[in-house]
């Protein structure tokens, strides 16, 4: 099937970018040397990850030593809760919160069984975490933070940069899952004292199959893949090196267009949530209206399903997502809503929005002209409405 044509589920994965594409081509059909390799065909493809390397780090403020390249965002968030947990055995206490997405939620969880104590911290209602508490928690050298900087579901941002201030200072580890975060909002690792940082190529741009672990220069952490001497001995593995450069591609673009993504692409959604708000009746938005990535709305409409919300939005040729996850055959509201403590009449209709550098006006403005008939005809059918 062809893709949708008004793709607003940004935050599932993105386009491949028409120049990422061009970039890696010549790594697929000319340019396959090993970049291992003594002689020139692998030593020139050699620097064209050692370029692509400094483009990821461009884009977060980072040393090009302290990219290593991995094989998605999943992979990087165990890299860095295994690796650290390898080192501090069952000393090791974990810290993150009841809203992270499942790659550290279920990495974490198995830690636990291995021996490592956990702490999962509550959200409030609007999704967001109390940066206070971490003066007093307990937080030692074998204590790893691990919290995402910008939820998948909702776009609502924890402050980072403040945690991460406070666990340092207390000497703790901090890591954080910037996968939806990065190449949205600036990202700055020579102000932010983070650790470790998860992102994942296919959120911005480039390919699924490529991810980045940021690793502080002088940070050590054990391997989750030995063998090779590849990522300074950290990742083993001959690289992807299509992949490697065509991440470096999309972080490029990241960096130069990100000002239209904090602009453009925030008054389209704004525009969006708005119009849903007051258009359709029993809508009520969910997560921090300030505190949010500028791409991703996420708004429930009291008493309907969300999986029928979406169908409905299929069927007019609209891509978005829901909230709920189909579990043994129930629409149950997703960990994220239910952290939240979102009423359940709402949290399983929690419909999300996410809104890319390619998404137009006129994309909009159909969302806006079918959502308030869509909601209509879904709540006169609704079995969870009263009816007189
Ligand atoms: N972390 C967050 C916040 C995500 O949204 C995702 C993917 O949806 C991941 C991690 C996992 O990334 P990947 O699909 O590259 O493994």
């Amino acid at each position: 099937m062809n893709a949708p044509v008004i793709y607003l589920d940004n935050n599932a994965t993105t386009m491949v970018a028409p120049e990422v594409i061009e970039a890696m081509l010549p790594f697929l059909k000319d340019r396959w040397g090993n970049p291992s390799s003594i002689h020139r065909f692998g030593g020139s493809v050699r620097r064209s990850i050692e370029h692509a390397r400094e483009r990821v780090a461009a884009l977060i403020g980072a040393l090009p030593e302290e990219v290593i390249f991995t094989s998605c965002g999943s992979e990087s968030d165990n890299m860095a809760l295994k690796g650290f947990f390898a080192i501090h055995g069952q000393q090791t206490r974990i810290i993150t919160s009841t809203v992270e997405h499942p790659a550290v939620r279920n990495t974490a969880r198995f830690l636990k069984e291995k021996g490592a104590s956990l702490f999962e911290l509550e959200v409030d209602g609007e999704g967001m975490l109390d940066a206070d508490q971490f003066d007093e928690l307990p937080i030692d050298e074998h204590t790893m933070v691990s919290l995402m900087w910008a939820n998948n579901e909702t776009g609502v941002l924890f402050p980072i940069e403040e945690i991460a201030e406070k666990v340092k200072n207390r000497g703790g580890t901090m890591h954080t899952d910037a996968v939806q975060a990065a190449g949205k909002i600036a990202i700055n690792m020579k102000t932010t004292p983070v650790d470790m940082l998860a992102i994942s190529g296919h959120k911005l741009h480039a390919p699924k199959g490529i991810g980045v672990l940021f690793l502080r220069k002088g940070f050590n952490i054990e391997p989750l893949i030995h063998g090779g001497h590849q990522e300074d001995g950290l990742r083993a593995g001959t690289e992807n090196v299509p992949y490697c450069v065509g991440l470096g591609v999309a972080c490029e673009l990241a960096f130069t267009g990100r000002g239209e993504e904090e602009g453009r692409v925030r008054q389209l959604r704004d525009k969006l949530e708005n119009a849903l708000l007051a258009s359709c009746g029993g809508a009520k938005l969910n997560g921090h209206k300030e505190w949010r990535l500028p791409n991703t709305a996420n708004v429930s409409f009291e008493n309907i399903e969300g999986e029928a919300i979406l169908l409905h939005l299929d069927e007019n040729g609209i891509a978005a997502s829901s909230g709920s996850a189909c579990t043994t055959g129930s629409l149950e509201p997703s960990h994220v809503m239910r952290a939240m403590g979102i009423p359940y009449t709402f949290a399983h209709s929690s419909t999300r929005f996410s809104l890319s550098r390619y998404t137009t006006e006129p994309e909009i403005d159909k969302v806006i002209e079918v959502m308030p008939g869509i909601v209509e005809t879904l709540r006169s059918i609704s079995p969870f409405v009263e009816r007189g």
